[in-house]
């Protein structure tokens, strides 16, 4: 098989030094192992600016998704009710995981390449007085756009309402306030933005919206409080924990650290994105999000030329060295590309020049106009 890096939003491609991590099987009741829990988790409440006197970490195993649906399923009561703002797949998901669980709900959607306004939200908030949770995707990775979650954590503030935020594909990447912003849980998991690899998601918890939730949740290995409780004591995971993955979080932390942290993994992948999306341009090749694109995904629209082939160029790509991602948006023809992980601005020059020959080849077998 030959090599590729992933131009893709997790899993992403990490340094060899986080994957070298793997290869120590680990005891998981050991002090050793239960310390790096430990560690990692006051780690991230730094990441995210939340004090150790109001907050709180909780590893969850799995992916992403058993992150969010730990949350929803825990903290939103059979008496509560959930208002979940979507403008995009990962948000629709979160209804998805509401009709699972039977979470009362409702939701507001929005259209995919605009983001969710806070006037609405405040209008739905002050219509429908039997909302006690909101919940909303940061990054929607299914477009690359970045909500505003600072406006809309001001009017759920203001309501007095449990802000819950999906910032899978942001947290560590883009710096967020979590206390300032109000946010009472939010979510996020190993192989995105702190370029780790797949095995288990984190929820930075707000402990009084934490203690609320004894006795709520719905599943039991999902079960966030007793999840809480039970690491909180020494670090020990409730269920078998993924220690492999976890070794190579850490020394993605690490890493992380090394690079600057949050504001300078930031300004990489802000530049990268941007470096991206002039280098489409150039090309013919449009971003579909005009307005607040994030930097983390770009969902570009299919070239006009009636012969374009997403298969066939992703096979063309692939064998040069990159693996990128098919659209998820329904209403127009789209790929998407993303630029966090291990890459720089070589890789991003690489794939905008294996692009550009791609098309070259398209026009030697088809532009006989
Ligand atoms: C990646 C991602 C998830 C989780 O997806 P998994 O496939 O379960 O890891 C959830 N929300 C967003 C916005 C994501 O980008």
């Amino acid at each position: 098989m030959n090599a590729y890096k992933l131009l893709t939003p997790g899993p992403l491609t990490t340094t060899d030094t986080v994957k070298q991590e793997m290869l120590f099987d680990h005891c998981t009741w050991d002090d050793d192992y239960k310390r790096i829990t430990l560690d990692i988790r006051k780690k991230l409440l730094q990441l995210a600016h939340a004090d150790a006197a109001t907050y709180t970490v909780v590893l969850m195993q799995g992916s992403g998704t058993f992150g969010v649906e730990s949350v929803l399923s825990s903290v939103v009561g059979d008496e509560d009710k959930l208002l979940i703002v979507a403008n995009g797949a990962y948000g629709e998901r979160m209804e998805d995981i509401a009709k699972h669980g039977s979470i009362p709900y409702t939701i507001y959607k929005e259209a995919y390449h605009r983001i969710p306004s806070a006037e609405k939200i405040e209008a739905i908030l002050r219509d429908d007085t039997a909302i006690t949770h909101v919940a909303m995707v940061h990054s929607e990775t299914t477009t690359g756009i970045l909500n505003d979650i600072k406006a809309v954590g001001e009017v759920v503030k203001k309501f007095g309402r449990t802000f819950i935020v999906d910032a899978m594909s942001s947290f560590g990447g883009v710096d967020i306030d979590v206390e300032a912003m109000g946010i009472d849980f939010i979510i996020s998991s190993a192989n995105k933005c702190i370029q780790g690899v797949p095995g288990f998601s984190f929820i930075i918890c707000n402990k009084g919206a934490l203690e609320k939730s004894q006795g709520k949740a719905r599943s039991l290995s999902l079960d966030l409080y007793d999840q809480y409780k039970t690491m909180d004591k020494d670090g020990k995971w409730r269920f078998t924990s993924p220690t492999h993955t976890v070794l190579a979080f850490y020394k993605a932390l690490e890493e992380l650290d090394a690079e600057g942290g949050i504001a300078q993994r930031e300004i990489r992948y802000r530049e990268n994105n941007q470096l991206l999306i002039e280098g489409m341009k150039a090309l013919g090749i449009e971003a579909y999000i005009t307005d607040h694109q994030g930097p983390i995904i770009t969902t570009f629209l299919y070239p006009a030329s009636s012969n374009f082939s997403f298969d066939e160029m992703y096979t063309f790509i692939k064998a040069r060295g990159y693996a990128i991602y098919p659209g998820k948006v329904t209403e127009a023809d789209t790929f998407r590309i993303g630029n966090i992980g291990e890459i720089y601005k070589d890789d991003i020059l690489n794939v905008t020049a294996i692009i550009k020959e791609f098309l070259a080849t398209k026009e030697d077998d088809y532009g006989t106009h």
